[in-house]
C-alpha cells in the first residue's frame, strides 16, 4: 500500500512528531524498558506500536502476482513508488483507476517513468470521461509539462462493470461503489485467493438485496480494503461525502466471510491516537456481533471472526500466508 491517506496527503508536523516520540517513550517506560538501546530496538521491531505513524500519501495500492504488478489509483503514493519501479527497471505499467477525484490521480504527474521514452502505461477505467479528466492535469498551467510532451506511451482501456480483465490466470473485475460521481472497486481473483479494493465508498447499500449485482464481489474474500475514513459518530454529518466507517466494513466482513479487512483512506485530520481508537471500536464491534455469524466463521476455521488491520503507507499483505479458500469448501 503506497498511499493510505484519504482526500489530502497529510504531513506530520514537528509538534505531532515530538508528542508521538514522547508517547512512545512513556509506553517504553511502562513496559519496563530502561535504556536507550532497548527503546531503539522496541521502536525498530514494532514492539511499542505498529505502525508508529500512519502517514502519508493519498491512495495507491499495488497488487503483485508472479511477474504481474498492477497499480490501483494514482494518488501521491504512486509518485512514492517511482524510485522502486525505476530501480527494478520496469518499463510497462498497468493501472486501474477507481475514480477521478484529485486524491486518486494527483500523483501521476510525479511518477518518474512517465518521462522516460519507451515506457508503456495502460490505464483501465470505467468512467467514460476518464482520459479527458486525467489528461487535464497536463494542461501546461496546473503542471508545467503538457500531455504531448510525455516520454511514455499512455493508452486508455475502457472497462465494463462485472466483466473481468485477465492477466494470465489473474482476473480483475470492476464493481460499483457508492460515491459522489461514481467510483468502482476492483476484485482480484487467482488460484483460490481473492482480494477487493473497496475505495472510495460510502456503503449506503449494505444489505444483500441493496448490494444486488455487487454482492458477489464481497463474498468469500480473503481481503477487503475498505474505506473507513470516519468514526460512526461522524457519518451523519458527512452524509454524501462518499466515505464510510470501520464498523460497517466489519459487519459486511462478518456476514460475507471476508477473512481480513484493511481500513484505509484515513481522514487527513485524524491523528495516530484517533486511528487507534477507531481500530479499537472496530474490534469491539466485531467481538459483540460475532455470535450472530458463528456458523460462517466455524466453517472458515477462523473462530475469532475477520482480522481487522489499519492501513499504513508501506504496508504489505501476503495472501499466500493464508490457506487457499478453495481447499476449505
Ligand atoms: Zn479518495
Ligand atoms: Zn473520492
Amino acid at each position: 500500500m503506497w498511499g493510505t491517506r484519504g482526500s489530502l496527503p497529510r504531513a506530520i508536523t514537528n509538534d505531532s512528531f515530538v508528542s508521538l516520540v514522547d508517547k512512545y517513550a512513556k509506553d517504553a517506560e511502562k513496559a519496563g524498558l530502561s535504556t536507550i538501546s532497548e527503546f531503539r530496538n522496541a521502536i525498530r521491531d514494532g514492539d511499542l506500536a505498529t505502525p508508529l505513524v500512519f502517514g502519508g500519501n493519498t491512495t495507491c495500492n499495488e497488487i503483485i502476482y508472479k511477474n504481474h504488478r498492477i497499480f490501483v489509483d494514482m494518488g501521491t503514493g504512486f509518485a512514492e513508488a517511482s524510485s522502486e519501479v525505476m530501480a527494478q527497471g520496469r518499463t510497462e505499467f498497468h493501472v486501474f483507476v477507481t475514480h477521478l477525484h484529485w486524491d486518486h490521480i494527483m500523483g501521476m504527474p510525479f511518477f518518474v517513468p512517465l518521462y522516460i521514452p519507451g515506457t508503456k502505461i495502460t490505464i483501465y477505467h470505467v468512467h467514460p470521461h476518464a482520459p479527458e479528466f486525467i489528461k487535464i492535469q497536463f494542461n501546461g498551467v496546473n503542471f508545467p509539462v503538457k500531455w504531448d510532451q510525455l516520454g511514455a506511451t499512455v493508452q486508455f482501456v475502457q472497462l465494463k462493470q462485472y466483466t473481468p480483465t485477465k492477466f494470465d490466470d489473474l482476473s480483475v473485475t470492476a464493481f460499483a461503489l457508492d460515491h459522489p460521481g461514481g467510483s468502482f472497486g476492483y476484485r482480484f481473483d487467482v488460484d483460490g485467493y481473492s482480494l477487493a479494493i473497496g475505495v472510495d465508498g460510502e456503503y449506503k447499500r449494505i444489505t444483500p438485496s441493496d448490494l444486488g449485482k455487487d454482492l458477489p464481489y464481497y463474498q468469500n474474500l480473503d481481503l477487503l480494503v475498505f474505506d473507513g475514513q470516519y468514526e460512526m459518530d461522524e457519518l451523519a454529518s458527512r452524509y454524501d461525502w462518499g466515505h464510510c466507517s470501520p464498523p460497517i466494513g466489519v459487519e459486511l466482513a462478518l456476514r460475507e466471510g471476508i477473512r481480513n479487512i484493511i481500513i484505509t483512506h484515513h481522514d487527513p485530520r485524524a491523528s495516530e491516537e484517533k486511528e487507534r481508537s477507531m481500530l479499537a471500536q472496530a474490534l469491539d464491534h466485531r467481538n459483540k456481533q460475532l455470535a450472530y455469524y458463528q456458523t460462517v466463521w466455524q466453517d472458515l476455521k477462523q473462530p475469532d471472526g475477520p482480522a481487522i488491520h489499519l492501513a499504513y503507507d508501506g504496508m504489505e499483505f501476503d495472501l499466500k500466508k493464508l490457506t487457499p479458500r478453495t481447499k476449505l469448501k
